[in-house]
Protein backbone atom coordinates (compact mmCIF):
# COMPACT_ATOMS: atom_id res chain seq x y z
CA UNK A 1 0.00 0.00 0.00
CA UNK A 2 1.48 3.47 -0.70
CA UNK A 3 0.49 6.59 1.42
CA UNK A 4 2.69 9.04 2.76
CA UNK A 5 1.61 10.81 5.87
CA UNK A 6 2.23 14.34 5.64
CA UNK A 7 1.24 17.87 7.25
CA UNK A 8 1.51 21.09 5.33
CA UNK A 9 0.17 24.91 4.86
CA UNK A 10 -0.66 26.00 8.60
CA UNK A 11 -0.31 24.88 11.87
CA UNK A 12 -3.73 23.09 12.59
CA UNK A 13 -4.43 21.87 9.00
CA UNK A 14 -3.37 18.44 8.23
CA UNK A 15 -3.85 16.50 4.90
CA UNK A 16 -3.13 13.30 4.75
CA UNK A 17 -2.37 11.35 1.44
CA UNK A 18 -3.69 8.13 0.42
CA UNK A 19 -5.53 6.87 -3.07
CA UNK A 20 -8.55 7.78 -4.52
CA UNK A 21 -11.04 4.66 -5.29
CA UNK A 22 -13.88 6.56 -6.49
CA UNK A 23 -13.58 10.29 -7.30
CA UNK A 24 -15.37 13.36 -6.04
CA UNK A 25 -15.15 16.29 -3.51
CA UNK A 26 -16.55 15.69 -0.49
CA UNK A 27 -16.78 18.38 2.65
CA UNK A 28 -18.02 17.25 6.14
CA UNK A 29 -17.27 16.11 9.64
CA UNK A 30 -14.96 12.72 10.35
CA UNK A 31 -17.08 9.85 12.00
CA UNK A 32 -14.93 7.57 13.06
CA UNK A 33 -15.92 3.94 13.22
CA UNK A 34 -13.97 1.76 15.68
CA UNK A 35 -13.80 -2.12 15.14
CA UNK A 36 -15.87 -3.35 18.58
CA UNK A 37 -12.74 -5.30 20.52
CA UNK A 38 -14.38 -8.15 21.40
CA UNK A 39 -12.09 -10.99 23.39
CA UNK A 40 -13.45 -14.31 23.26
CA UNK A 41 -12.92 -16.40 26.05
CA UNK A 42 -11.27 -20.29 25.65
CA UNK A 43 -13.79 -22.38 27.92
CA UNK A 44 -13.43 -26.24 28.70
CA UNK A 45 -17.03 -28.06 28.03
CA UNK A 46 -18.32 -30.86 29.20
CA UNK A 47 -21.56 -31.38 27.20
CA UNK A 48 -20.11 -30.61 24.32
CA UNK A 49 -23.36 -31.79 22.27
CA UNK A 50 -25.41 -29.06 24.09
CA UNK A 51 -22.61 -26.21 23.14
CA UNK A 52 -22.88 -27.59 18.89
CA UNK A 53 -27.22 -27.36 19.74
CA UNK A 54 -26.47 -23.39 20.68
CA UNK A 55 -23.99 -22.84 17.59
CA UNK A 56 -26.82 -24.04 14.77
CA UNK A 57 -29.14 -21.96 16.79
CA UNK A 58 -27.29 -19.16 16.85
CA UNK A 59 -27.04 -19.92 12.98
CA UNK A 60 -30.36 -19.57 12.43
CA UNK A 61 -30.41 -16.32 14.09
CA UNK A 62 -27.86 -14.85 11.70
CA UNK A 63 -29.37 -16.28 9.05
CA UNK A 64 -32.36 -14.07 10.14
CA UNK A 65 -30.09 -10.93 10.77
CA UNK A 66 -28.39 -11.54 7.12
CA UNK A 67 -31.97 -11.85 5.22
CA UNK A 68 -33.33 -8.42 6.43
CA UNK A 69 -29.84 -6.72 6.20
CA UNK A 70 -30.46 -8.05 2.39
CA UNK A 71 -34.10 -6.35 2.23
CA UNK A 72 -32.66 -3.25 3.68
CA UNK A 73 -29.52 -3.15 1.03
CA UNK A 74 -31.69 -3.86 -1.73
CA UNK A 75 -33.33 -0.31 -1.84
CA UNK A 76 -29.70 1.16 -1.07
CA UNK A 77 -27.25 -0.92 -3.65
CA UNK A 78 -29.76 -2.98 -5.25
CA UNK A 79 -29.55 -6.57 -6.13
CA UNK A 80 -26.42 -7.56 -7.29
CA UNK A 81 -25.08 -5.12 -3.96
CA UNK A 82 -26.94 -6.67 -2.16
CA UNK A 83 -26.27 -10.29 -3.25
CA UNK A 84 -22.88 -9.92 -0.57
CA UNK A 85 -25.26 -10.77 2.24
CA UNK A 86 -26.59 -14.18 0.53
CA UNK A 87 -22.90 -15.01 0.04
CA UNK A 88 -22.30 -14.71 3.29
CA UNK A 89 -25.58 -16.32 4.35
CA UNK A 90 -24.57 -19.63 1.88
CA UNK A 91 -20.22 -18.95 3.56
CA UNK A 92 -21.77 -19.67 6.94
CA UNK A 93 -24.01 -22.75 6.14
CA UNK A 94 -21.49 -24.34 4.32
CA UNK A 95 -20.83 -27.88 5.22
CA UNK A 96 -16.72 -27.29 5.49
CA UNK A 97 -17.45 -23.95 8.03
CA UNK A 98 -19.97 -25.46 9.74
CA UNK A 99 -17.99 -28.89 10.00
CA UNK A 100 -15.06 -27.15 10.99
CA UNK A 101 -16.50 -25.62 14.01
CA UNK A 102 -18.06 -28.40 15.14
CA UNK A 103 -15.09 -30.38 15.20
CA UNK A 104 -13.61 -27.98 17.11
CA UNK A 105 -15.72 -28.39 19.88
CA UNK A 106 -15.71 -31.97 19.68
CA UNK A 107 -12.25 -32.80 19.33
CA UNK A 108 -10.93 -29.97 21.77
CA UNK A 109 -13.95 -29.89 23.91
CA UNK A 110 -14.81 -25.79 24.09
CA UNK A 111 -16.75 -23.64 23.82
CA UNK A 112 -19.05 -22.33 20.89
CA UNK A 113 -17.34 -18.60 20.76
CA UNK A 114 -13.82 -19.95 20.20
CA UNK A 115 -14.59 -22.78 17.93
CA UNK A 116 -15.95 -19.62 15.77
CA UNK A 117 -13.14 -17.49 16.16
CA UNK A 118 -10.93 -20.50 15.52
CA UNK A 119 -12.99 -21.43 12.11
CA UNK A 120 -12.82 -17.65 11.48
CA UNK A 121 -9.23 -17.51 11.26
CA UNK A 122 -8.70 -21.10 9.75
CA UNK A 123 -10.75 -19.94 6.38
CA UNK A 124 -9.78 -16.26 6.32
CA UNK A 125 -5.84 -17.28 6.60
CA UNK A 126 -6.92 -19.56 3.71
CA UNK A 127 -8.31 -17.08 1.54
CA UNK A 128 -6.08 -14.66 2.25
CA UNK A 129 -3.35 -17.02 1.31
CA UNK A 130 -5.16 -17.36 -2.37
CA UNK A 131 -3.73 -16.07 -5.29
CA UNK A 132 -6.64 -14.30 -7.10
CA UNK A 133 -7.62 -10.97 -5.68
CA UNK A 134 -11.14 -11.29 -5.72
CA UNK A 135 -10.62 -14.68 -3.91
CA UNK A 136 -8.18 -12.90 -1.16
CA UNK A 137 -11.32 -10.43 -0.51
CA UNK A 138 -13.28 -13.40 0.56
CA UNK A 139 -11.10 -13.27 3.95
CA UNK A 140 -13.15 -10.40 5.23
CA UNK A 141 -16.14 -12.05 4.36
CA UNK A 142 -15.77 -14.55 5.97
CA UNK A 143 -14.38 -12.68 9.43
CA UNK A 144 -17.78 -10.45 8.68
CA UNK A 145 -20.06 -13.36 8.91
CA UNK A 146 -18.40 -14.71 11.91
CA UNK A 147 -18.15 -11.92 13.68
CA UNK A 148 -22.12 -11.69 13.35
CA UNK A 149 -22.41 -15.16 14.75
CA UNK A 150 -20.33 -14.04 17.43
CA UNK A 151 -22.53 -11.29 18.28
CA UNK A 152 -25.41 -13.66 17.73
CA UNK A 153 -23.98 -15.69 20.55
CA UNK A 154 -23.26 -13.42 22.83
CA UNK A 155 -26.79 -12.50 22.27
CA UNK A 156 -25.75 -8.85 21.53
CA UNK A 157 -27.04 -6.82 18.66
CA UNK A 158 -24.65 -4.66 15.99
CA UNK A 159 -25.28 -1.36 16.65
CA UNK A 160 -26.65 1.15 13.73
CA UNK A 161 -24.19 4.20 13.00
CA UNK A 162 -26.29 7.58 12.61
CA UNK A 163 -25.06 10.72 10.57
CA UNK A 164 -26.94 13.86 11.32
CA UNK A 165 -24.82 16.24 9.52
CA UNK A 166 -22.51 16.02 6.42
CA UNK A 167 -20.45 13.01 7.53
CA UNK A 168 -16.93 11.58 6.34
CA UNK A 169 -16.70 7.89 7.54
CA UNK A 170 -13.53 7.29 8.51
CA UNK A 171 -12.10 3.44 9.26
CA UNK A 172 -9.62 0.84 9.34
CA UNK A 173 -11.48 -0.91 6.93
CA UNK A 174 -15.63 -1.64 6.88
CA UNK A 175 -17.04 -5.02 6.08
CA UNK A 176 -20.44 -4.68 4.16
CA UNK A 177 -22.41 -5.37 7.57
CA UNK A 178 -20.81 -2.16 9.14
CA UNK A 179 -21.69 -0.31 5.59
CA UNK A 180 -25.15 -1.42 5.85
CA UNK A 181 -25.63 -0.19 9.18
CA UNK A 182 -25.03 3.36 8.47
CA UNK A 183 -27.48 5.26 7.98
CA UNK A 184 -26.55 6.92 4.56
CA UNK A 185 -28.77 9.88 3.88
CA UNK A 186 -25.92 12.37 5.33
CA UNK A 187 -22.51 9.98 4.42
CA UNK A 188 -20.41 12.10 1.89
CA UNK A 189 -17.19 9.82 1.46
CA UNK A 190 -15.72 6.64 3.07
CA UNK A 191 -12.16 6.84 3.78
CA UNK A 192 -10.25 3.70 5.13
CA UNK A 193 -6.69 2.96 6.31
CA UNK A 194 -6.87 -0.75 4.74
CA UNK A 195 -8.82 -2.06 1.90
CA UNK A 196 -8.61 -2.06 -1.63
CA UNK A 197 -10.26 -0.49 -4.90
CA UNK A 198 -12.04 -4.22 -4.74
CA UNK A 199 -13.31 -3.74 -1.34
CA UNK A 200 -16.95 -3.33 -1.11
CA UNK A 201 -16.55 0.21 0.38
CA UNK A 202 -14.85 0.73 -2.96
CA UNK A 203 -18.13 -0.47 -4.47
CA UNK A 204 -20.25 0.87 -2.43
CA UNK A 205 -18.86 4.50 -2.84
CA UNK A 206 -19.38 3.88 -6.41
CA UNK A 207 -22.77 3.28 -6.11
CA UNK A 208 -23.45 5.70 -3.64
CA UNK A 209 -21.57 8.18 -5.98
CA UNK A 210 -19.33 9.62 -3.25
CA UNK A 211 -15.25 9.98 -2.84
CA UNK A 212 -13.71 7.52 -1.15
CA UNK A 213 -9.73 7.13 -0.23
CA UNK A 214 -7.81 4.37 0.73
CA UNK A 215 -4.27 4.23 2.29
CA UNK A 216 -5.02 7.34 4.60
CA UNK A 217 -2.98 6.53 7.46
CA UNK A 218 -5.11 9.05 9.69
CA UNK A 219 -4.52 9.79 13.44
CA UNK A 220 -7.26 8.77 16.25
CA UNK A 221 -7.83 12.14 17.56
CA UNK A 222 -9.57 12.92 14.21
CA UNK A 223 -12.86 11.75 15.42
CA UNK A 224 -15.53 15.04 14.77
CA UNK A 225 -13.21 17.53 13.16
CA UNK A 226 -14.47 19.09 10.00
CA UNK A 227 -12.49 17.83 7.11
CA UNK A 228 -12.27 17.48 3.21
CA UNK A 229 -12.41 14.98 0.53
CA UNK A 230 -10.53 15.50 -2.30
CA UNK A 231 -11.17 12.61 -4.48
CA UNK A 232 -9.26 13.41 -7.06
CA UNK A 233 -5.86 14.22 -5.40
CA UNK A 234 -6.74 11.35 -3.01
CA UNK A 235 -6.23 13.60 -0.03
CA UNK A 236 -8.19 13.55 3.20
CA UNK A 237 -7.39 17.37 4.74
CA UNK A 238 -8.61 17.90 8.96
CA UNK A 239 -9.06 20.92 10.14
CA UNK A 240 -9.40 22.95 7.02
CA UNK A 241 -7.92 26.76 7.19
CA UNK A 242 -11.31 28.64 6.21
CA UNK A 243 -9.71 29.82 2.70
CA UNK A 244 -8.82 26.05 1.97
CA UNK A 245 -12.42 24.97 2.72
CA UNK A 246 -14.25 27.89 0.79
CA UNK A 247 -12.35 26.56 -2.10
CA UNK A 248 -13.76 23.31 -1.50
CA UNK A 249 -17.12 23.88 -1.01
CA UNK A 250 -17.59 26.06 -3.95
CA UNK A 251 -16.12 23.12 -5.83
CA UNK A 252 -18.07 20.59 -3.92
CA UNK A 253 -21.07 22.71 -4.84
CA UNK A 254 -19.85 22.85 -8.77
CA UNK A 255 -19.69 18.89 -8.77
CA UNK A 256 -22.82 18.26 -7.03
CA UNK A 257 -24.44 20.34 -9.38
CA UNK A 258 -22.96 18.26 -12.49
CA UNK A 259 -23.70 15.45 -10.71
CA UNK A 260 -27.39 15.95 -10.50
CA UNK A 261 -27.74 17.19 -14.27
CA UNK A 262 -26.00 14.00 -15.39
CA UNK A 263 -27.88 11.69 -12.99
CA UNK A 264 -31.01 13.23 -14.82
CA UNK A 265 -30.06 11.61 -17.78
CA UNK A 266 -30.66 8.07 -16.22
CA UNK A 267 -33.02 6.18 -18.17
CA UNK A 268 -33.01 8.78 -21.12
CA UNK A 269 -32.50 7.78 -24.62
CA UNK A 270 -28.76 8.58 -26.07
CA UNK A 271 -30.31 10.92 -29.50
CA UNK A 272 -29.40 13.63 -31.19
CA UNK A 273 -31.68 16.58 -31.40
CA UNK A 274 -32.01 15.32 -35.01
CA UNK A 275 -33.16 11.51 -33.92
CA UNK A 276 -29.99 9.87 -34.77
CA UNK A 277 -29.64 7.08 -31.94
CA UNK A 278 -25.78 5.68 -30.52
CA UNK A 279 -25.92 2.56 -28.73
CA UNK A 280 -24.39 3.98 -25.70
CA UNK A 281 -22.16 0.51 -23.98
CA UNK A 282 -20.11 -0.38 -21.34
CA UNK A 283 -16.21 -1.43 -21.26
CA UNK A 284 -15.99 -3.87 -18.03
CA UNK A 285 -13.10 -5.95 -17.45
CA UNK A 286 -15.21 -8.10 -15.28
CA UNK A 287 -18.39 -8.74 -12.82
CA UNK A 288 -17.22 -6.73 -10.59
CA UNK A 289 -17.70 -3.81 -12.58
CA UNK A 290 -21.13 -4.76 -13.38
CA UNK A 291 -22.64 -2.18 -10.37
CA UNK A 292 -20.82 0.81 -11.73
CA UNK A 293 -22.44 -0.15 -15.44
CA UNK A 294 -25.74 -0.55 -14.22
CA UNK A 295 -25.89 2.36 -11.84
CA UNK A 296 -24.52 4.74 -14.75
CA UNK A 297 -27.72 3.36 -16.69
CA UNK A 298 -25.21 1.66 -19.64
CA UNK A 299 -27.43 0.30 -22.79
CA UNK A 300 -25.07 -2.79 -22.89
CA UNK A 301 -21.75 -3.93 -22.54
CA UNK A 302 -19.76 -2.90 -25.60
CA UNK A 303 -16.32 -4.66 -24.61
CA UNK A 304 -16.10 -7.01 -21.74
CA UNK A 305 -12.06 -8.16 -21.54
CA UNK A 306 -12.70 -11.88 -21.09
CA UNK A 307 -8.86 -12.07 -20.62
CA UNK A 308 -9.00 -10.59 -16.70
CA UNK A 309 -10.92 -14.15 -16.06
CA UNK A 310 -7.40 -15.46 -17.06
CA UNK A 311 -4.79 -12.97 -15.34
CA UNK A 312 -6.93 -13.41 -12.10
CA UNK A 313 -5.90 -17.36 -12.23
CA UNK A 314 -2.98 -19.48 -11.92
CA UNK A 315 -4.46 -22.31 -14.22
CA UNK A 316 -6.59 -22.00 -17.40
CA UNK A 317 -10.52 -21.23 -16.28
CA UNK A 318 -12.61 -24.28 -17.23
CA UNK A 319 -15.33 -23.68 -19.25
CA UNK A 320 -18.18 -24.23 -16.32
CA UNK A 321 -15.86 -21.41 -14.82
CA UNK A 322 -16.52 -19.28 -17.55
CA UNK A 323 -19.70 -20.43 -18.32
CA UNK A 324 -21.10 -18.84 -14.68
CA UNK A 325 -19.10 -15.77 -15.52
CA UNK A 326 -20.66 -15.21 -18.44
CA UNK A 327 -24.11 -16.26 -17.78
CA UNK A 328 -24.10 -13.92 -14.96
CA UNK A 329 -23.07 -10.82 -16.78
CA UNK A 330 -26.25 -12.38 -19.92
CA UNK A 331 -28.76 -11.91 -16.68
CA UNK A 332 -27.51 -9.12 -14.93
CA UNK A 333 -27.76 -6.91 -18.09
CA UNK A 334 -31.28 -8.52 -18.51
CA UNK A 335 -30.93 -9.01 -22.45
CA UNK A 336 -29.35 -6.02 -23.11
CA UNK A 337 -26.07 -6.52 -25.50
CA UNK A 338 -23.80 -8.07 -23.88
CA UNK A 339 -19.90 -8.01 -26.03
CA UNK A 340 -16.90 -10.42 -24.85
CA UNK A 341 -14.31 -10.44 -26.34
CA UNK A 342 -12.19 -13.27 -26.54
CA UNK A 343 -8.72 -13.95 -24.75
CA UNK A 344 -6.45 -11.09 -25.49
CA UNK A 345 -3.14 -11.89 -24.06
CA UNK A 346 0.25 -11.54 -25.02
CA UNK A 347 1.46 -8.17 -25.53
CA UNK A 348 1.77 -6.40 -21.98
CA UNK A 349 -0.81 -9.23 -20.81
CA UNK A 350 1.44 -12.03 -19.62
CA UNK A 351 0.39 -15.22 -17.91
CA UNK A 352 3.34 -17.78 -16.68
CA UNK A 353 1.32 -20.73 -17.53
CA UNK A 354 0.64 -20.00 -21.12
CA UNK A 355 3.91 -20.97 -21.33
CA UNK A 356 4.23 -18.36 -24.18
CA UNK A 357 7.95 -18.24 -25.35
CA UNK A 358 10.10 -14.91 -24.72
CA UNK A 359 9.78 -12.86 -27.78
CA UNK A 360 11.75 -9.74 -28.47
CA UNK A 361 8.52 -7.96 -30.07
CA UNK A 362 5.49 -9.04 -27.78
CA UNK A 363 3.53 -6.44 -28.92
CA UNK A 364 4.32 -7.86 -32.35
CA UNK A 365 4.36 -10.89 -31.16
CA UNK A 366 2.24 -14.21 -30.48
CA UNK A 367 -0.69 -12.57 -28.87
CA UNK A 368 -4.68 -12.52 -29.07
CA UNK A 369 -6.38 -14.50 -31.80
CA UNK A 370 -2.87 -15.67 -33.02
CA UNK A 371 -2.74 -17.95 -29.71
CA UNK A 372 -6.23 -18.81 -30.26
CA UNK A 373 -5.99 -20.12 -33.57
CA UNK A 374 -2.67 -21.75 -32.58
CA UNK A 375 -4.24 -23.38 -29.41
CA UNK A 376 -7.90 -24.11 -30.73
CA UNK A 377 -8.38 -26.39 -27.42
CA UNK A 378 -8.12 -23.21 -25.21
CA UNK A 379 -10.22 -21.57 -27.63
CA UNK A 380 -13.04 -24.04 -28.08
CA UNK A 381 -13.45 -24.22 -24.15
CA UNK A 382 -14.12 -20.50 -24.01
CA UNK A 383 -16.62 -20.21 -27.60
CA UNK A 384 -18.51 -23.40 -25.70
CA UNK A 385 -18.65 -21.16 -22.49
CA UNK A 386 -19.94 -18.35 -24.51
CA UNK A 387 -22.08 -19.99 -26.87
CA UNK A 388 -24.10 -22.13 -23.48
CA UNK A 389 -24.03 -18.32 -22.27
CA UNK A 390 -26.10 -17.02 -25.36
CA UNK A 391 -29.43 -19.22 -23.38
CA UNK A 392 -29.18 -16.66 -20.58
CA UNK A 393 -29.32 -13.26 -22.52
CA UNK A 394 -28.07 -10.96 -25.73
CA UNK A 395 -24.43 -12.03 -26.70
CA UNK A 396 -22.15 -10.96 -28.97
CA UNK A 397 -18.47 -12.33 -29.47
CA UNK A 398 -15.58 -10.16 -30.81
CA UNK A 399 -12.21 -11.34 -31.91
CA UNK A 400 -9.15 -9.60 -31.22
CA UNK A 401 -5.91 -8.67 -33.75
CA UNK A 402 -7.88 -9.48 -36.63
CA UNK A 403 -5.36 -8.95 -39.83
CA UNK A 404 -6.93 -11.32 -42.54
CA UNK A 405 -10.18 -12.61 -43.89
CA UNK A 406 -8.46 -16.05 -43.73
CA UNK A 407 -8.31 -15.35 -40.30
CA UNK A 408 -11.56 -14.33 -39.78
CA UNK A 409 -13.22 -17.05 -42.30
CA UNK A 410 -11.48 -19.62 -39.93
CA UNK A 411 -12.58 -18.43 -36.75
CA UNK A 412 -16.56 -18.96 -38.14
CA UNK A 413 -15.29 -22.28 -38.93
CA UNK A 414 -14.04 -23.26 -35.65
CA UNK A 415 -17.42 -21.63 -34.18
CA UNK A 416 -19.47 -23.97 -36.32
CA UNK A 417 -17.49 -26.80 -34.87
CA UNK A 418 -18.42 -25.50 -31.48
CA UNK A 419 -21.79 -25.11 -32.51
CA UNK A 420 -22.45 -28.33 -34.12
CA UNK A 421 -20.63 -30.44 -31.36
CA UNK A 422 -23.04 -28.43 -28.85
CA UNK A 423 -26.04 -30.15 -30.65
CA UNK A 424 -24.60 -33.46 -30.99
CA UNK A 425 -24.36 -33.31 -27.48
CA UNK A 426 -27.23 -32.72 -26.01
CA UNK A 427 -26.08 -29.13 -24.99
CA UNK A 428 -28.31 -25.97 -25.19
CA UNK A 429 -27.01 -23.25 -26.65
CA UNK A 430 -27.75 -19.37 -27.63
CA UNK A 431 -27.06 -17.49 -30.90
CA UNK A 432 -24.74 -14.92 -30.97
CA UNK A 433 -23.85 -11.82 -33.14
CA UNK A 434 -20.02 -11.92 -34.33
CA UNK A 435 -17.63 -9.38 -35.02
CA UNK A 436 -14.05 -8.05 -35.06
CA UNK A 437 -12.01 -5.74 -33.56
CA UNK A 438 -10.49 -3.43 -36.06
CA UNK A 439 -7.14 -2.28 -33.97
CA UNK A 440 -4.83 -3.12 -36.88
CA UNK A 441 -4.49 -0.59 -39.61
CA UNK A 442 -4.30 -4.22 -41.82
CA UNK A 443 -7.73 -4.37 -40.81
CA UNK A 444 -8.70 -0.89 -41.59
CA UNK A 445 -7.44 -1.04 -45.16
CA UNK A 446 -9.25 -4.36 -46.01
CA UNK A 447 -12.28 -3.21 -43.87
CA UNK A 448 -14.92 -3.53 -46.98
CA UNK A 449 -14.05 -6.89 -47.46
CA UNK A 450 -14.03 -7.49 -43.58
CA UNK A 451 -17.23 -6.18 -43.18
CA UNK A 452 -19.19 -9.00 -45.51
CA UNK A 453 -17.39 -11.54 -43.26
CA UNK A 454 -19.64 -10.53 -39.71
CA UNK A 455 -21.84 -8.50 -37.90
CA UNK A 456 -20.35 -5.75 -36.52
CA UNK A 457 -16.78 -3.95 -36.03
CA UNK A 458 -15.67 -2.40 -32.70
CA UNK A 459 -12.90 0.17 -33.78
CA UNK A 460 -10.23 -0.33 -30.82
CA UNK A 461 -8.69 3.22 -30.62
CA UNK A 462 -5.84 2.18 -28.33
CA UNK A 463 -3.62 -0.36 -30.61
CA UNK A 464 -4.53 1.27 -33.46
CA UNK A 465 -2.94 4.25 -32.62
CA UNK A 466 0.25 2.06 -31.36
CA UNK A 467 0.21 0.10 -34.36
CA UNK A 468 -0.46 3.14 -36.97
CA UNK A 469 2.03 5.73 -35.53
CA UNK A 470 4.30 3.03 -34.70
CA UNK A 471 4.23 3.73 -30.47
CA UNK A 472 4.39 1.57 -28.21
CA UNK A 473 1.50 2.02 -25.76
CA UNK A 474 3.10 1.48 -22.80
CA UNK A 475 6.42 3.62 -23.63
CA UNK A 476 6.33 6.70 -21.35
CA UNK A 477 8.79 8.48 -22.54
CA UNK A 478 6.59 8.95 -25.73
CA UNK A 479 3.36 9.50 -24.74
CA UNK A 480 3.50 13.52 -25.59
CA UNK A 481 3.68 11.91 -29.07
CA UNK A 482 0.95 9.07 -28.69
CA UNK A 483 -2.03 10.99 -30.04
CA UNK A 484 -5.26 8.94 -30.78
CA UNK A 485 -6.27 12.21 -31.96
CA UNK A 486 -3.68 11.94 -34.89
CA UNK A 487 -5.38 12.49 -38.05
CA UNK A 488 -4.42 9.24 -39.83
CA UNK A 489 -6.46 7.67 -36.79
CA UNK A 490 -9.65 9.80 -37.29
CA UNK A 491 -9.21 8.99 -41.16
CA UNK A 492 -8.94 5.09 -40.53
CA UNK A 493 -11.94 5.36 -38.43
CA UNK A 494 -14.26 7.20 -41.03
CA UNK A 495 -12.54 4.70 -43.31
CA UNK A 496 -13.87 1.63 -41.68
CA UNK A 497 -17.46 3.44 -40.59
CA UNK A 498 -18.05 3.47 -44.58
CA UNK A 499 -16.89 0.12 -45.63
CA UNK A 500 -18.81 -1.70 -42.42
CA UNK A 501 -21.56 0.27 -43.30
CA UNK A 502 -21.33 -1.12 -47.52
CA UNK A 503 -20.54 -4.23 -46.61
CA UNK A 504 -23.60 -4.18 -43.91
CA UNK A 505 -21.45 -4.51 -40.20
CA UNK A 506 -22.39 -1.71 -37.72
CA UNK A 507 -19.59 0.06 -36.47
CA UNK A 508 -18.62 0.91 -32.77
CA UNK A 509 -15.55 2.09 -31.47
CA UNK A 510 -14.68 0.58 -27.87
CA UNK A 511 -11.33 2.25 -27.49
CA UNK A 512 -10.59 4.96 -25.01
CA UNK A 513 -10.85 6.93 -28.09
CA UNK A 514 -14.73 6.40 -27.90
CA UNK A 515 -14.81 8.56 -24.41
CA UNK A 516 -13.52 11.83 -25.52
CA UNK A 517 -16.20 14.29 -25.13
CA UNK A 518 -14.14 16.43 -27.94
CA UNK A 519 -15.10 14.21 -30.60
CA UNK A 520 -18.10 12.76 -29.99
CA UNK A 521 -19.54 15.19 -32.35
CA UNK A 522 -17.48 14.16 -35.10
CA UNK A 523 -18.10 10.03 -34.49
CA UNK A 524 -21.70 11.09 -34.80
CA UNK A 525 -20.87 13.21 -38.23
CA UNK A 526 -18.87 9.86 -39.30
CA UNK A 527 -21.89 7.90 -38.81
CA UNK A 528 -21.13 6.02 -35.91
CA UNK A 529 -23.38 3.32 -34.49
CA UNK A 530 -22.24 2.67 -31.30
CA UNK A 531 -19.88 3.87 -28.20
CA UNK A 532 -18.44 1.79 -25.50
CA UNK A 533 -16.91 3.91 -22.86
CA UNK A 534 -15.73 3.17 -19.26
CA UNK A 535 -19.25 2.82 -16.92
CA UNK A 536 -18.33 6.53 -15.13
CA UNK A 537 -18.09 8.12 -18.70
CA UNK A 538 -21.64 7.04 -19.54
CA UNK A 539 -23.64 9.95 -18.78
CA UNK A 540 -21.54 12.55 -20.17
CA UNK A 541 -21.49 11.04 -23.46
CA UNK A 542 -24.93 10.74 -23.26
CA UNK A 543 -24.83 14.44 -22.90
CA UNK A 544 -22.85 15.35 -25.70
CA UNK A 545 -24.91 13.32 -28.09
CA UNK A 546 -28.02 14.38 -26.66
CA UNK A 547 -26.91 17.97 -27.14
CA UNK A 548 -25.78 17.27 -30.82
CA UNK A 549 -27.77 19.32 -33.15
C1 LIG B 1 -8.02 -1.20 -27.94
O1 LIG B 1 -6.97 -1.68 -28.33
O2 LIG B 1 -8.42 -0.06 -28.24
C2 LIG B 1 -8.90 -1.97 -27.04
C3 LIG B 1 -10.11 -1.56 -26.73
O3 LIG B 1 -8.41 -3.12 -26.51
P1 LIG B 1 -7.32 -3.19 -25.31
O4 LIG B 1 -7.17 -1.80 -24.77
O5 LIG B 1 -7.88 -4.15 -24.34
O6 LIG B 1 -6.13 -3.69 -26.03
MG1 LIG C 1 -6.59 -3.79 -28.15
Amino acid sequence: MQYNKKEKRGDAMKVYSGKAVFHGIAVGQVRMIKKEERRVFKNHIEDTEQEIARVLKAVEETEKQLKALYDKAVPEVGKSGAAIFEGHRMMMRDQDYQMFIQNTIRTRRVNAEYAVAVTADHFAGMFAGMQDAYMKERASDVRDVSKRLLSVLAEKDQEEVHADVPTIIVAEDLSPSETVQIDKRNVRSFVTRYGSSNSHTAILAGTMNVPALIGIDYDDDIDGRPAIVDGFQGELIVDPEPAVLAEYEKRAAEEEEKRRLLQELKGKKTVTQGGKEIRLYANIGGISDLQAVIQNDAEGIGLFRSEFLYLEKDDYPTEEEQFQVYRSVAEAMEGKTVIIRTLDIGADKRIDYFGLEQEDNPAMGCRAIRICLRRPDIFKTQLRALYRAGVYGRIGIMFPMIISVQEVRRIKEIAEEVRRELRDNNIVYGEAELGIMIETPAAVMISEELAKEVDFFSIGTNDLTQYTLAIDRQNAQLEDIYDARHPAILRMIQMVIDNGHKGGAWVGICGALGADPELTDRFIEMGIDELSVSPSAILPIRKKVREYV
